[in-house]
């Protein structure tokens, strides 16, 4: 046979195999296409807690312990970080090794409440009290792309975090970092153009090679802040009982956070008469927002139907401020805070205490400020410290800026707090005034602590 005919004959068979195979295809004239298995459910959550650290659980374990023993729901927690910057109070183990240990501590802390969908982030545990040091250091859209995606697959009615603000106490920017994720992934984990790769459905999802991640998109319902303890937010949330028995186990919901503080051992060696305490300190939580009707103290699942679902709840979103911004205002984390509460629809964090913080006796206070210049011409200022006793600024009291059209100028401030006494609380001032304008001030109040605190 020669080449031409030996390529016919095989042109040919080749020909008849597809032909067949075409037949074949086309005899079937309907054919159902093969069910898709839903939404994993060994992972669905009814509350998904997103905290920074290993141990900032215990904050709720009150009303964990009710939640999961007596009302049976089902919790996943999500920790932004493995605790690898704390201190040890039991060995030598540090960095690293300490973000080994304390993963262990968590998921042991938590399987004692039955909990064991529980994630860790890997984001550095960055000492400090400034939110916006924290998401730079984990790496913002990096973070809130994990947390998005363990909002979709763990789909939560009930979303718990810290408080996303600047307020006197721990104010560890690693909570308010945890805070501001979960108020982005709540508003963000519906809409299919947040990190769309992970709504994709895969194009063969019995296949490697694979890719689609083939996540539902979910809107969470109700979001809670927890309060860390410093203030009294009673009445702005539900606040759960330690004192209260558990029907089931018949004992004390506080015993639980004795329990799972006896985990934590690297944390802290507590003194007794704090393990008294912890065993009694109620969990208060702080209404976020709700998309079912629901009054800010109701219980954390007021207002839910089982089985109902939201489809989508756009945020308000930021709105442009220029032309009415104040001339002047505290900058850093206070300017963005007061964005993204109105951004989010959590503008009642705004009025939840003024303008705070603490600061160890003799320790160094850094402090933030912005003027802004909304005219059309460029304008000169005048910035005066208004201090209490004792309190020292490294800049000059007084300060002159001028400060383009349409812009603003960041002052960064260096104080140092008076060596004592320590205990209750100072204001600090500063006055802003222009040639024709009125004249403007920002207050901060400040707790005096007897110990040196996070740095900021
Ligand atoms: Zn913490």
């Amino acid at each position: 046979m020669s080449r031409l005919a030996r390529s016919r004959t095989a042109a040919a068979g080749i020909a008849l195999v597809l032909t067949a195979a075409i037949s074949s295809a086309v005899s079937a004239a309907t054919a159902a296409l093969p069910a898709l298995p839903q939404p994993d459910d060994r992972y669905k959550a009814d509350v998904l807690l997103i905290l920074g650290h290993p141990d900032d659980d215990t904050e709720a374990t009150p009303y964990l312990a009710k939640a999961a023993f007596d009302e049976h729901r089902r919790i996943a927690v999500v920790y932004g970080t493995r605790g690898n910057s704390g201190d040890n109070h039991l060995g030598m183990e540090q960095a690293k090794a300490l973000g080994d240990i304390r993963e262990i501590e968590g998921r042991q802390a938590l399987a004692s409440l039955g909990i064991s969908n529980v994630w860790f982030l890997h984001n550095p545990d960055t000492p400090g009290q400034d939110v916006l040091h924290s998401l730079e250091a984990w790496g913002h859209g990096a973070a809130l792309e994990n947390i998005v995606r363990i909002v979709r697959l763990t789909r939560p009615e009930v979303i718990l975090t810290m408080l996303p603000a600047y307020v006197s106490g721990e104010n560890h920017g690693d909570h308010q970092a945890a805070a501001v994720l979960a108020v982005e992934a709540f508003d963000q984990a519906a809409n299919p153009l947040s990190f769309p790769e992970q709504v994709n459905a895969p194009r063969k999802r019995d296949s490697i090679n694979n890719y689609g991640e083939g996540l539902k998109l979910w809107q969470p319902k109700k979001l809670y802040f927890m309060d860390g303890g410093y203030h009294d937010f009673k009445g702005r949330g539900p606040t759960y009982s330690a004192t209260e028995i558990s029907p089931s186990k018949g004992v004390a919901y506080g015993q639980f956070r004795k329990q799972a503080w006896d985990f934590y051992a690297t944390q802290y060696s507590l003194p007794e008469e704090w393990v008294q305490k912890l065993a009694v300190w109620p969990t208060q939580f702080i209404f976020g927002k709700s998309l079912v009707p629901s009054d800010a103290a109701a219980g954390v699942f007021a207002g839910i139907e089982p089985g109902s679902t939201v489809i989508y709840s756009k945020p308000t979103g930021y709105v442009p401020d220029a032309g009415n911004r104040p001339p002047l205002e505290l900058g850093g984390p206070w300017a963005f805070y007061r964005r993204f509460w109105q951004a989010h629809d959590l503008q009642q964090l705004a009025s939840i205490l003024p303008p705070e913080g603490s600061v160890g006796v003799g320790d160094p206070l850094w402090v933030p400020l912005l003027i802004n210049n909304d005219a059309n011409t460029s304008k000169q200022f005048t910035l005066r410290a208004g201090l209490p006793q004792g309190w020292t600024q490294q800049e000059a009291q007084e300060l002159t800026v001028t400060v383009a059209a349409h812009d603003s100028y960041p002052v960064q401030l260096n104080l140092e707090a008076p060596k004592g006494p320590s205990g209750g609380w100072q204001t600090l001032k500063w006055t802003l005034e222009s040639k024709g304008s009125p004249s403007a001030d920002v207050q901060l109040r400040m707790y005096l602590d007897e110990r040196s605190i996070l740095p900021q």
